[in-house]
């Protein structure tokens, strides 16, 4: 369904990401994948990547070959190689076969201390990878209380995007993921979802040009669930979700899928 803005079609293509963090193992992950497969490979107006623990991306990815659900990873590490134990580099992702990544997700963030700098290295080094990337920024609760929100958005969009250029960056999806809404079953409203996506595009408008702010596709993350899916991807500037505790229930993530496909 095409919606408008400003008065032209919106030619977004939805896209529904499935963020399965540090769940599932071989064959959990194996029989997720197929059944992720199974009840959204019908669905032709929404795209669909899963995002699997590293040692399962090449099982998902064969899993997955031939099918409409594509494979991401859930971060990169800068370095092309070297002596960076337990890190993976974005030509080890493409090898085996993702073909998008997360960069700059809170629990990065906040967990592995990923800062702005970091975040935007990671962002470059994809990009000129080949991997699409799905950069992720939001807010803290406190910075939402102290009216930071917008600021933060901005600091967290400047730096991860200011060196490089509207058709670098063509393959970009952005996630607006509110940390305090992120696992804690808070979700945030439609209202002020819609104005942080609101703002966001508007921002990027300023840095990279109308053209591009009107085609980039923004995300929402933050307890995303079946029932609660079709009130956050109704609203003008939201064009998907990036999914967690829910993306690991097939049906569930199915339902999010449906939700903005129509049915
Ligand atoms: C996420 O991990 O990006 C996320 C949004 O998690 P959840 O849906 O569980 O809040």
């Amino acid at each position: 369904m095409a919606r408008t803005l400003g008065g032209s079609a919106n030619p977004r293509t939805p896209i529904i990401g499935g963020n399965w963090k540090m769940h599932t193992d071989l064959a959990t992950a194996c029989q997720l994948a197929s059944e992720v497969r199974n009840r959204t490979g019908a669905l032709r107006s929404v795209e669909v990547v899963v995002f699997p623990p590293f040692p399962l991306l090449h099982p998902v990815a064969e899993r997955l070959r031939e099918s409409r659900v594509a494979v991401g990873a859930q971060d990169l590490h800068p370095a092309p190689k070297g002596a960076f134990t337990s890190a993976v580099s974005a030509s080890m992702l493409t090898s085996v076969g993702a073909q998008w990544v997360l960069v700059g997700h809170s629990e990065r963030r906040q967990v592995f201390g990923d800062n702005d700098a970091a975040v935007a290295e990671k962002l470059r080094v994809a990009l000129n990878a080949g991997l699409r990337p799905v950069l992720c920024i939001g807010e803290t609760l406190q910075e939402r209380e102290a009216g930071r929100t917008f600021e933060v958005l901005a600091r967290q969009l400047d730096t991860a995007l200011q060196q490089l250029t509207a058709p670098a960056l063509a393959s970009l999806v952005l996630a607006d993921e509110p940390v305090w809404a992120i696992g804690t079953g808070k979700v945030a409203t439609p209202a002020q979802a819609q104005e942080a996506h609101a703002y966001i595009r508007q921002h990027v408008a300023g840095s990279h040009g109308q053209a591009f702010a009107s085609a980039v596709r923004i995300q929402y993350g933050g307890s995303v669930k079946g029932d609660n899916a079709a009130g956050l991807l109704q609203q003008p500037d939201i064009d998907g979700a990036l999914v967690g505790g829910a993306s690991l229930d097939a049906e569930d993530f199915a339902a999010i899928c449906r939700a903005r496909a129509g049915g």
